[in-house]
């Protein structure tokens, strides 16, 4: 079977769980009436399903090959399909109206992302970098810099790249070496090797703009004297096409094992002209608005490799004839039941389920929060959400991409030894997800973040908010039957949520290790709190349609799979919190020898 959008979905989220309608008022949303949204995304499913997905495997097995005139070309299909996406404006739906976008707010683009992602990871990270190179520089160039670069970058006519990691330095940018010289008339020669670049170089676009970190000569040693650069493969003319060549090129290809169709490459940049994105020294809090927004774009990954393959586990649990069920022949005609009788086999189905549809709902309001922090006319509202979008930010990082990765594993156990063979599409699932825990900041370090400066920030400002309203939610709810379950296992959460807090305020400060010891059990534990609220806000909108006499299936197996998350999937906040308690001592206790 081949990955169908899950529009319904969409639709329940935009329309009845964030009722996005009722920020008509803002920029963006007014052009966002659901009737325009449900045709966006009617044209987007039948795109990514019948344009990109073909090519998922087309790009796993032909790869990219690199030549030694540097140039790289992009498997079979993948230019034809990049000419239909610029041409149907889909690279522009989130971009400002000033530099030839649709100005569409960002949570309705990440409909159409997290569906190309399903489609096809490999092929949707072109356009999802350069949406990130354009808002890097959007946030921090000058006019010039805008106006050459964002209308190219906004339609997809040129691709983006982020060039940070070195050989010999990946999670700890202070390291890096990369040099800019400057030459005295607003331009530097930057020279340096960058590696793992993603769409470093491809035969896709006409231009590719390289957003570069590097160490201006004399600069301050670690995070303190890194700038943002801009170094494009072709050097823009006087009158915008793509003029002379620059010094940067691509020296090599990764071989990895996964996202095949994506060009991972090893650039080198031998004295090529940049120009200095925003202020010197400056380099890495340009380069956040980047990463933040890739950062959750990674989140997004975890899910859409997740729904696509729970989609083909699914399928096949209900033709794979295997046994009998537990219960009695369920297709006693035939010579087994289908395998989706067996509750183990429904166990796995369910838990990705229930974190794929919660996990969807956290990105969707965190995008949400996002648009208003930019948007809205209230300072308050503003404040309120950026703070949250930079608090859940490493969460949904982090946590959907560790339970990404689980959830295409138990896609692969669902279809038995056939999901190890190529035959079948949840290998390749598997493999292109793994690198979603590792890029744009490890799980690791995004747990990290969370603790070390993500909950301090402004005194603890945006956690306290969210427990608040995660208590207003409770108190208004409580007395309402129907959503019981539901709200009492948001408070149980909510309430060891904040006792986990309470135990790294008070440890994590004595003991340093103490909070890196903790924190990934408290990044999980952030992540199951946040699913049973966004669970909570989804049931209310489902059981406001059962009791409206509203007799669409959907809104039931919502409520199921609500359930279903609750009973048996948030109980492991309990052991999360039981761990992080524990401290750094048995895990600091052998030295390196002993490993
Ligand atoms: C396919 C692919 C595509 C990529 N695309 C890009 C790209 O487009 N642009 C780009 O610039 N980079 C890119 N990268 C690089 C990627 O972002 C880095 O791999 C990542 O940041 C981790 O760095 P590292 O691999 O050097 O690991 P390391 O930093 O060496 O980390 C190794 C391990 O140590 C842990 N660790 C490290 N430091 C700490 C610490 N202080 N505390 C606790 N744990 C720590 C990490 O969590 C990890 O588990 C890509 C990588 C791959 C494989």
């Amino acid at each position: 079977m081949t990955y169908q959008p899950p529009v319904r979905d969409f639709t329940f989220l935009l329309k009845d769980v964030l009722e996005i309608e009722k920020h008509a008022n803002l920029p963006g949303f007014a052009d966002a009436s659901m009737d325009t949204v449900e045709q966006i995304l009617d044209e987007a499913a039948k795109f990514t399903s019948e344009v990109l997905a073909p090519l998922n495997s087309v790009g796993d097995k032909h790869g990219c090959v690199w030549s030694p005139d540097n140039t790289v070309k992009t498997p079979p299909g993948f230019k034809e399909a990049y000419q239909q996406l610029v041409e149907a404006g889909w690279p522009g739906l989130g971009a400002a109206p000033d530099y030839g976008g649709q100005g569409l707010p960002h949570v309705v683009n990440l409909a159409f992302s997290e569906m190309s992602s399903s489609a096809n990871m490999a092929f949707s990270m072109y356009p999802g970098l350069t949406h990130g190179a354009y808002s890097a520089l959007l946030n921090g160039g000058s006019d010039e810099l805008k106006a050459t670069y964002l209308p190219k970058l906004a339609s997809g006519q040129w691709g983006g790249t982020m060039n940070l990691t070195e050989p010999h330095c990946g999670t700890d940018l202070g390291l890096l070496r990369t040099k800019a010289v400057p030459q005295g008339d607003g331009a530097y020669k930057i020279s340096g090797q960058k590696i793992w670049i993603s769409g470093g170089e491809h035969d896709l676009a006409e231009n590719i703009i390289h957003l570069v970190l590097a160490r201006i000569e004399g600069a301050p040693a670690g995070t303190r004297g890194i700038s943002l650069f801009i170094v494009p493969k072709f050097i823009p003319k006087a009158d915008g096409t793509p003029g002379e060549r620059n010094a940067v090129k691509c020296a090599g290809l990764e071989e990895k094992m996964g996202i095949h169709g994506n060009a991972t490459c090893v650039m080198s940049h031998e004295e090529a002209t940049g120009w200095l994105v925003g202020e010197e020294n400056q380099g890495l809090r340009l380069m956040f608005v980047m990463m933040n927004e890739a950062r959750l774009g990674v989140g997004m990954q975890g899910i859409a490799q997740a729904e696509a393959a729970y989609q083909a586990a699914a399928s096949f649990a209900k033709e794979r004839l295997q046994g009998r069920s537990l219960t009695g022949p369920k297709n006693p005609d035939g010579p087994a039941d289908p395998i989706i009788v067996h509750p183990d086999v429904r166990r796995m189905l369910l838990d990705s389920r229930a974190i794929i549809e919660g996990g969807r709902a956290f990105l969707f309001w965190t995008a949400l929060q996002g648009d208003l922090s930019h948007n809205h006319p209230d300072e308050a509202v503003r404040q309120k959400a950026g703070d949250y979008m930079s608090l859940m930010t490493p969460v949904l990082k982090g946590y959907l991409t560790d339970r990404g990765f689980n959830i295409c594993s138990d896609a692969m156990q669902v279809h038995g030894g056939s999901g190890f063979t190529e035959h079948f599409p949840a290998s390749q699932y598997l493999r292109d997800c793994r690198i979603a825990l590792i890029y744009e900041g490890t799980n690791g370090v995004q747990a990290l973040d969370l603790v070390g400066r993500k909950l301090a920030a402004n005194g603890g400002r945006a956690v306290m908010t969210f427990f608040a309203e995660v208590d207003a939610f409770v108190e208004a709810h409580h007395e309402d039957a129907a959503l019981k379950p539901f709200v009492d296992g948001l408070a149980a959460a909510k309430g060891q949520l904040q006792d986990g807090t309470m135990w790294l305020m008070q440890n994590g400060l004595a003991n340093p290790d103490n909070a890196g010891a903790a924190s990934t059990d408290y990044m999980h534990l952030f992540g199951l709190t946040g699913l049973a609220y966004m669970w909570a806000l989804m049931a209310k909108a489902a059981q406001a349609k059962v009791a409206a006499g509203d007799s669409d299936p959907f809104y039931a197996t919502k409520l199921a799979i609500g359930r279903y998350f609750v009973e048996r999937v948030l109980p492991d906040t309990g052991g999360h919190l039981a761990k992080l308690k524990t401290g750094s001592e048995t895990l600091m206790a052998l030295p390196a020898e002993a490993f």
